[in-house]
């Protein structure tokens, strides 16, 4: 232990929310081993359970079985801290089958978007395919996320560029058709470090309608990286060239977890502490060339950039909020759940 479906952090949050007491876990990407140790360092220092996730991109530059060691390792190293293994943006059910088999203990399901990732797809698509994997994950007592509407900007070839928010009375119907655990809604987000050119506004009233049309289901921001201007200013300082950007304010975040939001991704931040870190130890140490000189300081910066975010999304110190349960238990919890609806 823990490796635990996603499933279990999630009510945790959803709990916590009932009760007044709102957070949201996030759920951090991850393409290498540095990653992995500053994501789990944060997690363990701030007693936080974590989802980590790898994009099809991530699994396609490390090859599966590499991402797959490393976060078994992150697992194996921090038995404290509870871990669900997600597939971020799954986009057919073969993806879902592949990471299944490599031992996710979570999916995503993007049928927002056609196979290719770009095209928006029909609504009546989105709901076969979601359904058909929910079917397939929870027989294995993996958590499942779909998603409505769609998201602006796009991050590793993922994304159709144009906003669509999500419907809350479509939401109610696609949750109850599909069977999904956790719903990605669009509610002004963006992918990628380019969000926005002002501080964007979030549609919180889309977040209100779907929480109270769907008390029991978890919901999901993505493109919720903040992308702090002293990031961009250090990467700038040290020769980079990022033009003016903004994300989603941290104060935007919080108002969001505290309408019912239980889970956030975050994606860029990290990558834009990465860069900003190496940039400048390139820039104050020409001479260095031993590659743990600089991938020692990214670590740490992306370290501090989640630990930070674990602080503002209140999932510090919630690991004893978790009842860990396994995928066998999850199984049973999910047949149970078909029994009791007639079909
Ligand atoms: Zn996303």
């Amino acid at each position: 232990m823990p490796l635990v479906p996603m499933r279990v952090i999630l009510e945790a949050s959803l709990e916590a929310y009932k009760k007044g007491k709102p957070f949201a876990a996030g759920a951090y990407n991850v393409n290498n081993m540095e990653q992995m140790q500053g994501i789990m360092r944060s997690a363990k220092e701030t007693l936080s359970p974590v989802i980590i996730q790898a994009s099809r991109g991530a699994l396609k530059y490390a090859d599966m079985n590499y991402i797959k060691h490393i976060m078994l390792a992150a697992i194996e190293l921090n038995p404290e801290v509870p871990v669900a293994m997600h597939l971020d943006h799954g986009n057919n059910l073969d993806a879902v089958k592949k990471a299944i088999d490599l031992g996710f203990s979570s999916v995503m399901i993007d049928g927002s978007l056609m196979e290719d990732g770009k095209t928006p797809s029909a609504y009546e698509y989105n709901v076969r395919v979601t359904k058909e994997v929910a079917e397939y994950a929870h027989s294995f007592g993996v958590t499942v996320e779909g998603e409505l509407g769609t998201l602006g900007g796009i991050e590793d070839g993922v994304g159709s560029g144009k906003i669509h928010l999500t419907d809350p009375l479509q939401a109610e119907d696609f949750v109850r058709e599909t069977k999904a655990d956790a719903l990605a809604l669009a509610i002004g987000t963006s992918h990628g470090a380019y969000k926005f050119k002002v501080e964007p506004k979030l549609a919180f009233d889309i977040i209100e309608k779907v929480r109270k049309l769907l008390p029991d289901t978890f919901l999901v921001s993505h493109g919720s990286s903040s992308v702090p201007g002293d990031l961009i200013d250090a990467i700038n300082k040290f020769g980079g060239n990022m033009q003016h950007t903004m994300g989603v304010p941290l104060e935007s975040l919080k108002q969001a977890i505290a309408l019912g939001i239980n889970k956030i991704n975050v994606d860029t931040d990290t990558r834009l502490a990465v860069t900003a870190a190496i940039r400048r130890f390139f820039a104050e140490h020409p001479d260095k060339f031993d590659p743990r000189d600089y991938l020692g300081p990214a670590r740490d910066a992306i370290y501090d950039v989640i630990k930070s975010r674990m602080i503002a999304f209140g999932t510090a110190g919630r690991i004893k909020d978790v009842r860990i349960k396994n995928l066998e238990e999850m199984k049973k919890f999910y047949t149970f759940a078909a029994s009791k609806v007639p079909s």
